[in-house]
């Protein structure tokens, strides 16, 4: 009988013991649970920062220079733009540049809306302290032209290594490389990343530039 409590004492001790570690269990895992979306919201707070860091290097490394020759691993390729290249890809590259310059619209809120660069690094723009951009005073792109210009000389430079998968790509994405018009309006369209505003055209750039490895 005294046995038969002592077990019955033992079996609510270890009763009661396993609630309060399930107990323990579940409130660790509603910690986990509400401390979850919140790293991995810093977490790509901060890929997007190094993101536009690197955005902000390549932009500068791609400013005036030729994606033709750089892909070809001519050593002229820093010393002109895509609109100087005389190689014959150039031509090709050229032709189509100066048709998406004059078609890409970009969506509202995608960056800049003359040159598609976001904001944060586009010199037309400043800081507005609430968190978003307002008109810099003498402010320009600086970058005009250059994502563009490095998206088309990445495409076709290189023997046009980069065309086949690009248009691979672009097909899955449901556009279309020949300029029914299709690729101009993807290009311009908006994507949010976490908190900066952006456009097709810069997630096309970054790549085609980690494409060809540059
Ligand atoms: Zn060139
Ligand atoms: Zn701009």
């Amino acid at each position: 009988m005294v046995k038969g409590k002592a077990a019955g004492v033992e079996a609510v001790a270890t009763a009661a013991a396993a609630a309060k570690a399930e107990a323990q269990r579940g409130f660790q895992r509603q910690a986990q649970e509400r401390k979850g979306p919140r790293d991995r919201l810093a977490q790509s707070r901060r890929q997007e920062w190094l993101e536009m860091e690197q955005l902000r290097q390549q932009l500068a490394a791609w400013t005036g220079r030729c994606g033709i020759c750089k892909g070809a691993g001519l050593p002229e390729a820093d010393e002109h733009g895509l609109a100087q290249c005389r190689r014959a890809e150039g031509a090709r590259a050229r032709e189509m540049f100066w048709t998406l310059q004059r078609t890409i619209r970009f969506d509202p809120y995608s960056g800049c809306f003359g040159c598609g660069v976001p904001q944060t690094i586009c010199g037309r723009w400043e800081d507005n302290g609430k968190g978003g951009h307002q008109r810099a005073e003498g402010g320009r792109c600086q970058y005009k032209g250059v994502l563009l210009a490095g998206v088309l000389g990445a495409g076709f430079g290189d023997e046009g290594r980069a065309w086949e998968p690009w248009q691979r790509r672009l097909r899955g994405l449901g556009v279309d490389l020949q300029l029914d018009g299709s690729l101009a309006r993807y290009l311009g369209r908006k994507r949010r990343l976490e908190e900066v505003e952006s456009n097709n055209l810069v997630r096309e750039f970054r790549w085609l530039l980690r494409s060809i490895n540059a």
